[in-house]
């Protein structure tokens, strides 16, 4: 994702640059999941502020390719239901919020690289696994590589910039230390989240049903336990629960649907428990999910001509949908930063700065939550952690019967305004004085929504009907 937008970036740079794109896979020709993107068989939401990043990258409306190939557009306001922690459902308020895009992760990276190679046939892509830098601690003068499908390109590439976007698993720090650049601050917080995902059918009469969540509490000491029914393309809906450790969701399809079932509402069980499931549940791994950040922009030393974007700067507990969105702000802050430039002194670390706001934001809302999770790995709550809790807290339940309070827990959340969005006076007054209605404590459903919940209710209690079944 961010070596696909960082190469829509310096695509756009004047004097024109080459662009290659090198990638460890055989990249797909069609949307496919594949090897180097394991969590892309999970769900995947586009927020709001990530989708206008990636279409300031290319000449095309992204929206407008993802709509036709069958992507769906949820607005927050009213176009889903969402179970709060610990205060009842959120209001379906008349008006809409920014609006998110759901479909797979592989149909997204297939609709974004297509329309990247439209715009930019120059572009070249190469499958090859990038294994150090070139060049030393002033300056990076290209990568290593090795596994090179195409014999002519030898084991080593020169570039006059290169990009490091190789995601959650990158090897930039070795590589940095192996030009002589040591020292970089890193923090890691864990809380253990497991994620299982299962896709089935929508049932028929199904087709318009609002996305469902059912969020995670991490308020009550206890681990958290979520899960989300998602439309996707091709008439299908993406099941992920999500639970962090001690409250991890099984893999075998029983187990699956008796945890959904368990949740402090069962709304997401009903809903799949007489639904032809088309996959078995697929598992995330290790630490897949933890938030992971590398201080890069704070080095003392950096060398020019080198950037990291994406993943292998940062990564979020995926639970608040926010790396894509990072990784095309991301890239959008080396396209501001290319109009002065390449040779420009400094471009390197600007765009390091820059990109870390981006980060800063997504960081700040995933951490805070994650370290009160029992048995988190690496972060004590501090202070300003319970503070920000607090206040999240109190918005959130504001939020579920105040507009003011929910629209800057959407705008936060979409990405399209900075934190700070939540501490307008208006704002912290409605998270002060509480939600202007009464929590409800059933979804918000309309009339023919709550037929077809009735209606799978019952036909999936019926025997021999269980969405536990295996796919056929
Ligand atoms: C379970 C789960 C659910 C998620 N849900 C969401 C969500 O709802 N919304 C959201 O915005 N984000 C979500 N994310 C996060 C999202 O997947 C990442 O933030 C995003 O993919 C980052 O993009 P990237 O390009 O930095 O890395 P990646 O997408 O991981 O891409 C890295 C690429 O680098 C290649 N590569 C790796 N090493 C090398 C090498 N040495 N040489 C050559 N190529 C290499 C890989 O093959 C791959 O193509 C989720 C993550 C997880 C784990």
């Amino acid at each position: 994702m961010a070596g696909l937008l960082a190469a829509a970036a310096l695509s756009r740079a004047e004097p024109a640059l080459q662009v290659h794109l090198l990638d460890q896979d055989e990249l797909p020709q069609d949307p496919a999941n594949r090897r180097g993107v394991p969590q892309g068989r999970h769900a995947h939401l586009l927020m709001a502020g990530g989708l206008s990043a990636m279409e300031s990258l290319l000449p095309v409306s992204v929206r407008d390719r993802l709509l036709k190939a069958g992507a769906h557009e949820v607005a927050f306001g009213n176009g889903m239901l969402a179970l709060t922690p610990d205060s009842g459902w959120f209001h379906r308020w008349r008006r809409d919020g920014p609006h998110m895009i759901t479909c797979t992760r592989a149909l997204l990276e297939w609709v974004l690289r297509q329309a990247l190679l439209e715009c930019h046939p120059d572009i070249s892509i190469h499958q090859a696994t990038v294994d150090g830098l070139l060049g030393d601690a002033q300056r990076v003068r290209g990568v290593r590589i090795s596994g090179a499908a195409d014999p002519r390109l030898g084991p080593e590439l020169e570039a006059d910039l290169v990009v490091d976007a190789s995601g959650r698993g990158s090897g930039s720090l070795k590589w940095l230390h192996d030009i002589g650049i040591t020292g970089i601050e890193e923090r890691n917080i864990d809380s253990g989240l497991t994620n299982a995902t299962r896709i089935y059918r929508i049932p028929a009469g199904a087709e318009s049903f609002p996305l469902t969540l059912v969020q995670a509490n991490p308020y009550n000491g206890r681990p958290g336990r979520s899960a989300m029914v998602l439309p996707i393309e091709g008439n299908r809906w993406m099941v992920s629960a999500g639970g962090t450790r001690g409250g991890e969701p099984p893999a075998d399809p029983e187990g699956f649907l008796e945890y959904t079932l368990n949740l402090p509402h069962p709304i997401v069980g009903h809903l799949i428990r007489g639904a032809e499931a088309l996959t078995d549940v697929v598992v995330s791994r290790g630490r897949s999910t933890s938030n992971g950040r590398r201080y890069f922009e704070k080095s003392v030393r950096w060398p020019e001509r080198f950037v990291t974007l994406g993943d292998a700067l940062a990564t979020f507990n995926p639970a608040y949908g926010q790396g894509m969105s990072v990784a095309a702000l991301g890239a959008q802050v080396l396209a501001r930063e290319l109009r002065g430039g390449l040779t420009s002194p400094g471009l390197s670390r600007r765009v390091l700065r820059g990109a870390a706001r981006h980060v800063d934001m997504a960081w700040s809302t995933a951490v805070a939550m994650d370290v009160l999770y029992p048995g988190v790995a690496g972060g004590e709550p501090a202070f300003t952690d319970r503070l920000a809790a607090w206040y999240t807290r109190r918005l959130t339940r504001a939020a579920t019967g105040s507009f003011d309070a929910a629209a800057a827990l959407w705008d936060v959340t979409g990405l399209t305004a900075p934190p700070a969005r939540v501490l307008r006076p208006k704002v912290v007054l409605a998270a002060l004085n509480g939600p202007a209605l009464s929590p409800t404590f059933e979804p918000p459903l309309r009339p023919s929504e709550r037929e077809v919940l009735d209606r799978l209710e019952k036909s999936g209690a019926q025997p021999g009907a269980s969405g536990a079944s295996r796919p056929r």
